[in-house]
Order: C-alpha cells, then sequence, then structure tokens
C-alpha cells in the first residue's frame, strides 16, 4: 500500500499475512487491516444492516471476513479508507464460481470527521478496561456478528440482534438460559492482517533459483494445497485424491499452465493470504472463469472499477472451517473498487467480488 519505492521493485504487489495480536489493537481507532471477529468499522454510524449484507443465495446475514485499510492520501476524501469483505457461512451457498455469497463495502473519511482525532493515536497505549468500543456506543450493534442491530431481545432488552435469522441462533446456542448475554460464537477466528511489499523478479520464474529454502516452500505449499483439498468433502461431486492434485501439479497441460504460474509466484511466500494491487491484475489460479471488462460492472457514480486486491486460498487455513464441516472454498477471490473511490451519500459503498475455482482439470488431473 506504500506508494515509496515501488518504482524499484518489479512486482507492484503488497502481500498480507496473517498474524496473532492483542485484539485492542484491531479496535477501529487504530486503522488496522484484520481477518475474523467482528468488523472494525470505519464510519461508526451508518454500518450495513442485515438486508445489506444478505446472501445472494440464502438470503441470511454474511458473516465478516476481512478487512483492508488503504487510504489515498491524494484524495482528501479518503485520508481514511477501508474495504470490507463479508461471505456466508452456509456451505451450500458456496457455489463454484460464483461470488453471489459474497459482499464486499468501500468506507471512507476524510482527516477531519465525526469519529478520530484529526492526529494519529497513540499505539502503545491500550484503551482503558472501561472504555467501550466506540461504534458500540453510537450504533447498536448485533451481539452476534457486530453489523447493524435493529432488533433487541424483548426480555433482557440488553443484547441486539441485526436479524431474527442471528436471534434464533443466539437463542438456540444458549440466550434461551442466559438472558442478558450472548451465547453463540459465530465469528471467524480474528487475527492482524499485516502487509509487505512483495519480492518478485520474472527471471526467478526462469532460472528456479529458489534453492534449498524454495523448495522446501514449495513442498510446504503443495502439502498445504493438499490437504485444502484432501478435507473438504464437496456436496455432488467425487473426493478429490492426493494422487490426483499431485498429477495436477506437475502437469504442464495448457490447462494447468496458469495453475503452474500460480504457483511459482506463490511459493516464495506460501503464507499469503492477500495480494493487494491496485489497478493491477490478479494472479489467476486457472485460465477459466477470467472476467472480462464486461463482467466488472460500473458503479453507480459511473466510473469503472479496478483491482484492488485478491484474496488467497491460503486464508482458508486460518478460518477454521473444516472443523465446522464447512466446505466453504476458493481459488481466488478478486475485488474490485470504483476507481475514483467516489463519495455518494452513504458510508458504506456497495462493490464488486469476483470469485474463481480451481479449473476442474487443475484439480482431478487429465490423462
Ligand atoms: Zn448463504
Ligand atoms: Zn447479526
Ligand atoms: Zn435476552
Ligand atoms: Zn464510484
Amino acid at each position: 500500500m506504500a506508494e515509496s519505492a515501488r518504482e524499484e521493485r518489479t512486482s507492484s504487489v503488497d502481500l498480507g499475512f496473517v498474524e496473532e495480536t492483542e485484539s485492542w489493537r484491531l479496535l477501529s481507532r487504530f486503522f488496522r487491516s484484520k481477518v475474523g471477529g467482528k468488523p472494525a468499522w470505519l464510519d461508526l454510524k451508518s454500518v450495513p444492516t442485515a438486508s445489506e449484507l444478505a446472501c445472494g443465495v440464502c438470503g441470511k446475514p454474511t458473516l465478516f471476513l476481512l478487512q483492508v485499510y488503504s487510504p489515498r492520501t491524494e484524495q482528501t476524501t479518503c485520508f481514511h479508507r477501508t474495504v470490507f469483505v463479508f461471505c456466508c457461512r452456509t456451505a451450500a451457498c458456496h457455489a463454484r464460481n460464483s461470488g453471489a455469497c459474497f459482499r464486499v463495502f468501500r468506507s471512507q473519511l476524510p482527516r477531519r470527521n465525526d469519529f478520530y482525532g484529526f492526529e494519529p493515536p497513540d499505539e502503545d497505549t491500550p484503551p482503558a478496561e472501561d472504555e467501550v468500543w466506540q461504534a458500540e456506543k453510537v450504533w447498536n450493534l448485533c451481539c452476534v456478528c457486530g453489523c447493524g442491530g435493529a432488533k433487541a431481545c424483548a426480555r433482557c432488552h440488553q443484547v441486539r440482534y441485526c436479524s431474527k435469522a442471528h436471534q434464533v441462533l443466539d437463542w438456540k446456542a444458549g440466550h434461551k438460559a442466559a438472558c442478558g448475554e450472548c451465547s453463540i460464537t459465530l465469528l471467524f477466528p480474528e487475527f492482524d492482517l499485516v502487509t509487505e511489499p512483495e519480492e518478485w523478479r520474472e527471471e526467478e520464474e526462469e532460472t528456479e533459483d529458489a534453492g534449498k529454502d524454495g523448495e522446501e516452500k514449495l513442498r510446504e505449499y503443495e502439502e498445504y494445497m493438499r490437504q485444502l483439498r484432501h478435507n473438504q468433502d464437496p456436496a455432488g461431486g467425487p473426493g478429490l485424491k492426493e494422487k490426483d492434485l499431485e498429477a495436477a501439479a506437475r502437469q504442464e497441460t495448457e490447462e494447468d499452465q496458469q495453475f503452474s504460474v500460480f504457483r511459482r509466484r506463490v511459493r516464495k511466500e506460501p503464507e499469503q493470504v492477500l495480494r493487494y494491487d491496485l489497478g493491477g491484475a490478479p494472479l489467476w489460479v486457472s485460465r477459466q472463469h477470467v472476467p472480462g471488462t464486461e463482467d466488472i460492472p460500473d458503479c453507480p457514480c459511473g466510473a469503472p472499477r479496478q483491482l484492488e486486491f485478491q484474496v488467497m486460498p491460503q486464508l482458508l487455513n486460518y478460518l477454521q472451517v473444516d472443523s465446522l464441516k464447512d466446505s466453504m472454498d476458493w481459488g481466488t477471490l478478486a475485488v474490485y473498487t470504483c476507481v475514483n473511490s467516489c463519495d455518494q451519500g452513504t458510508a458504506y459503498h456497495p462493490e464488486f467480488l469476483w470469485k474463481q475455482d480451481y479449473s476442474e482439470t487443475a484439480l482431478t488431473g487429465t490423462s
């Protein structure tokens, strides 16, 4: 995200990595990128409601997946700027090559705003014990998902919900017995999301000079991919066998070439969960289901959208989806935002996500 030194690099990409941190560091006022937990809303007033967050397949509220803090200092309206990604946790909603169960919002604020100080926050001091999350003071948030909570529990009046769906879930999870507190844990595990410039040059791809260390990383990555595929139990399709994946990983057919490009580019930093490349081109995992410009809808302001970042499949490793028998999966999630980062009234602007899965041949191998 830093503009400096971009000229010296071959890659224009900033890579995102998941890290543990104290949860107070991920509060809104510190302007961090993060994965999981509740959203650290930027604009604290008009946060999205259940209907805005509804899964395009089942209609239930999607859950917070990650947010990327990416200000545009050249634009006064974008002194602070964050892009939020949500997804449905229901396995059946994750259809192949379809982004229908994802939601993306962009929020931005000028340096002088109603919520945060003009000067950067003191990052060394944790907020006082009794200092509640500012957004909860300003806006009643759903105790289950942290989004706009329009309804309160009729018995305790203390806990709020974004929707009937989340109220019912919490009721079943124990609120019935322990009215007055939230009982359910539905969120993805929470992490800090830190970025650093990608170090990569075209020739590295040719010389295969990664050395022992690189080879080891490659093996780790392949092992990861195997596990990822192995653990999943796709409804309506045969499970993926290890040998199929190994075959795919080594096969250099036309169809698999793109997957190899993807693999080679990623192996130097196999833990990357995000590639931030404003205005760049995504690193696709497959040649299939690549969008043309006509597939990326223009922003309602009339301006086109451009790539902002892509979410990598490695993120699935951190979401504990296997243990919950979810078969959430993706090859990559490409997030496109308005080139003008327009400011038209609403605090949270819907943006666009394109989901690409691995090609069938890369997964099952061709004979
Ligand atoms: Zn759904
Ligand atoms: Zn909710
Ligand atoms: Zn209650
Ligand atoms: Zn726009």
